[in-house]
């Protein structure tokens, strides 16, 4: 049965919202569902790296509702300047030779150039208390899942196992660590950052404080 014409506009009509909400939420809402797809920080706003904001991006010159918020290495003061998208598609990189996560150091000699690359350059970084970097696994870059706290952490044995054993070579006791994990926090130092393995799904962290 097909409904006549006036009856479709009715329904049409019905529907129509009484109150319009704000256009910057409509702007942010549209957004967040096309955020870039990053491989290796697969949901940057839960992290906190990427946040709703009317912030101009100063690769693009757009509005688009989103922006970078975490580290950015390059000769210019680029903070809160970068939009995902920029990032995603490498524009930030090449137009300022700028790059979101430093990874100089700890990278396994079997994970490939062009997946270094992906991770300083085409993926939005992250915020530590002093030193953040990238963890690996299986030959490839992992994704990184957040900052977490110790009882988040500890869902994860492989990835606490990973975290008692950071200071092993300071010398520190069982007690002295297990003391250091439950202060972890997702806000105040020391804090836990979380990965899992893109390939076999292990998860992995490590730790940083103030
Ligand atoms: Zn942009
Ligand atoms: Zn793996």
């Amino acid at each position: 049965m097909t409904l006549p014409a006036t009856v479709i506009r009715f329904a049409l009509r019905k529907v129509q919202p009484t109150t319009q909400p704000a256009r910057t939420d409509i702007v942010a809402a549209m957004s967040a569902f096309s955020l870039p797809i990053f491989k290796y920080h697969p949901d940057p706003v839960a992290t906190g790296s990427i946040k709703p904001s009317d912030a101009q991006c100063r690769a693009c010159g757009q509005v688009r509702g989103f922006i970078y918020t975490g580290p950015v290495y390059s000769t210019e003061e680029l903070h809160h300047a970068i939009c995902p998208w920029c990032i995603a598609d490498g524009t930030a990189a090449e137009k300022f030779d700028a790059e979101f996560t430093d990874i100089g150091w700890g990278v396994p000699a079997d994970v490939p150039k062009a997946v270094r690359l992906e991770v300083s350059q085409r993926t939005p970084g992250f915020s530590s208390w002093q030193q953040d970097h990238w963890l690996y696994h299986c030959a490839d870059a992992a994704a990184f899942l957040g900052p977490v706290d110790g009882s988040a952490a500890g869902a994860h044995p492989d990835a606490w196992e990973m975290l008692f054993h950071e200071n092993d070579q300071s010398g520190w006791s069982y007690e002295q660590t297990r003391s250091y994990l439950y202060s972890l926090s997702r806000d105040h130092s020391p804090t836990a950052y979380l990965f899992r393995c893109v390939r076999c799904g292990r998860h992995l962290a490590f730790s940083d404080s103030d």
